[in-house]
C-alpha cells in the first residue's frame, strides 16, 4: 500500500507540529494548513486520505470546514476526524452530525490518535474479493467501493457504507448498537453508543430520496435492523 497522506488542519503550531511528528514517525506523509483557507488549497493540490480538523481554526471553524468538505462531492469521501477541546456530550454529536467520522478530544495521546486514525481508515478502504450484494432497490459493488438505486449513486459517506455493507451482508437479523459497534466500527475504538444512532440517521437521509430509509429499521429497545420487507 502506498503512504498515505494525513492532512493537519490546525492554526496552533506546537499542536500541529507534536500531531505531525507522531504521525511521520508512524509512516504517513503528514500535509499541514494552519487555516481552513490553506487546507482547501491543499486539498485542491493533493487529495488527503483523511483529515485531521481542529475544532478552534481562525477564518472558519473546524465544524463548518468539515460541513463544505462534505457538500463536496469531490472531497466528501475523505473521512475527518475532528480534534476538540470539547469533552461536552452534545458537541460531539454536532460534530458528528457535521459530518465528521469521528473525533478525538484534547487532551489525547498520540497513540489514542493513532488508534482512532486506523480505525477510521479501516473503515474508509473498501473491502476487498467481495460479490456485489442485492437488497431491494439497493446494489452495493465492494469492488467500486459504490451503492447504486438503479443507474443513480447513493451519496454515502465512509462509516455508513460500511454500516450499510455491514446490514446488507447481516439482513433480518436485529443488532444491538454495542453489536454494530463491535462489528461495524471495531472493538478497539472509543465510542459511545449514541454515535451509532448519528450514523443510523445519516444512513437513513442519504437512502431517503431512493425510498430506501425504511430499510434500516429501528427495533425498540433491541437496536436496529435491516430489512426490505416492510415493517
Ligand atoms: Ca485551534
Amino acid at each position: 500500500m502506498s503512504t498515505r497522506q494525513i492532512l493537519v488542519v490546525e492554526d496552533e503550531r506546537a499542536i500541529r507540529e507534536m500531531i505531525a511528528f507522531g504521525l511521520r514517525r508512524s509512516g504517513f506523509e503528514v500535509l499541514e494548513a494552519e487555516d481552513s483557507k490553506q487546507a482547501r488549497a491543499s486539498m485542491a493540490d493533493r487529495r488527503p486520505d483523511l483529515l485531521l480538523v481542529d475544532w478552534m481554526l481562525p477564518d472558519m471553524s473546524g465544524l463548518e470546514l468539515t460541513r463544505l468538505i462534505k457538500k463536496d462531492k469531490d472531497l466528501r469521501d475523505i473521512p475527518v476526524i475532528m480534534l476538540t477541546a470539547r469533552a461536552d456530550e452534545q458537541d460531539k454529536i454536532t460534530g458528528l452530525e457535521g459530518g465528521a467520522d469521528d473525533y478525538v478530544t484534547k487532551p489525547f495521546s498520540p497513540r489514542e490518535l493513532l488508534a482512532r486514525i486506523q480505525a477510521v481508515l479501516r473503515r474508509a478502504a473498501p473491502a476487498s474479493g467481495e460479490a456485489v450484494l442485492l437488497a431491494g432497490s439497493l446494489t452495493l459493488d465492494a469492488a467500486g467501493h459504490r451503492v447504486m438505486v438503479g443507474e443513480q449513486t447513493v451519496s454515502l459517506g465512509p462509516t455508513e457504507y460500511r454500516l450499510l455493507s455491514f446490514f446488507m451482508t447481516h439482513a433480518e437479523r436485529v443488532y444491538s448498537r454495542s453489536q454494530l459497534l463491535d462489528r461495524v466500527w471495531g472493538g478497539n475504538v472509543y465510542v459511545e453508543e449514541r454515535t451509532v444512532d448519528v450514523h443510523i440517521r445519516r444512513l437513513r437521509k442519504a437512502l431517503e430520496p431512493f425510498s430506501a430509509a425504511d430499510f434500516i429499521q429501528t427495533v425498540r429497545g433491541a437496536g436496529y435492523r435491516f430489512s426490505v420487507r416492510p415493517v
